[in-house]
């Protein structure tokens, strides 16, 4: 791990958004990058930042605690935005309501409600993505599709956060054509929603294997871990 930069990294991964972009026809301002820090030590956060990256994401509740208070503590001047991308319990909503900028994950009403009551009245609102469970997998968190416009719908009328748009991730695969298939369902799913007369401007997807196939399907955010700090070691 120690031989890879970082900065190399970052600046390969944006020529290669820059490169989806100019592909499909659109300007790369509409496309932001994610950095997945999730596993990353707060050094490797500190270096990304260093080279100019902004946004990034965890998915793991205590993890992500700790190595914000660290990184805050050598830098407290970086204005970071943090984006809670995992799985959520209903009992740990708090944390995140008080602690991010973003959550993408957000696949039941119940959860939005308590981040909506937990969220504090000094902060902006907290910005909501549905997690959609696009492939229909029953292991994958996520609502499911048609499930989608009436939770907007309920969300979208809540105080303290404010519905941004859908994140997925679709079930693995190699088959272009099928990465396509999810993302574009994804993007249909984003403008039904839309149709009912509830504002969107967010489409989460796309990740280190899969980002140009997500660019060309409209993806505005996509969220790199691997092409940024290398493979994860979960051996802690
Ligand atoms: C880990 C993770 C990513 C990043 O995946 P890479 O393949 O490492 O780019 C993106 N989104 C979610 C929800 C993740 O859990």
């Amino acid at each position: 791990m120690s031989s890879i930069s970082i900065s190399d990294n970052l600046q390969t991964v944006q020529a290669a958004l820059f490169a989806a972009c100019r592909e499909a026809g659109r300007e790369p301002a509409e496309v932001s990058l994610l950095a997945v820090s999730k596993t990353c030590s707060p050094e490797q956060v500190l270096e990304a930042a260093k080279a100019g990256q902004r946004a990034f994401g965890e998915n793991y509740l205590q993890e992500a605690a700790d190595k914000m208070a660290a990184v805050h503590a050598s830098a407290p001047e970086l204005a970071l935005e943090w984006h809670f991308i995992g799985p959520i319990q209903s009992n740990k909503t708090r944390p995140i309501a008080e602690n991010f900028a973003w959550v993408h994950s957000v696949d039941r009403e119940k959860i939005a409600v308590r981040l909506s009551e937990q969220r504090p009245a000094g902060l902006p609102p907290l910005n909501i993505c549905l997690q959609i469970n696009i492939s229909g997998e029953a292991s994958k968190s996520g609502a499911t599709p048609a499930e989608a416009v009436e939770l907007a719908r309920k969300i979208a009328g809540l105080p303290g956060v404010r519905l941004r748009g859908l994140m997925a991730v679709p079930e693995h695969t190699d088959d272009v054509a099928e990465q396509h298939a999810a993302f574009r369902q994804l993007r249909e799913l984003k403008d039904a929603i839309q149709s009912h007369g509830i504002a969107l401007d967010t489409l989460s997807m796309g990740m280190s294997a899969d980002m140009p196939v997500a660019i060309a399907e409209g993806s505005t955010m996509v969220r790199i871990g691997t092409a940024i700090f290398g493979k994860r070691s979960y051996a802690k």
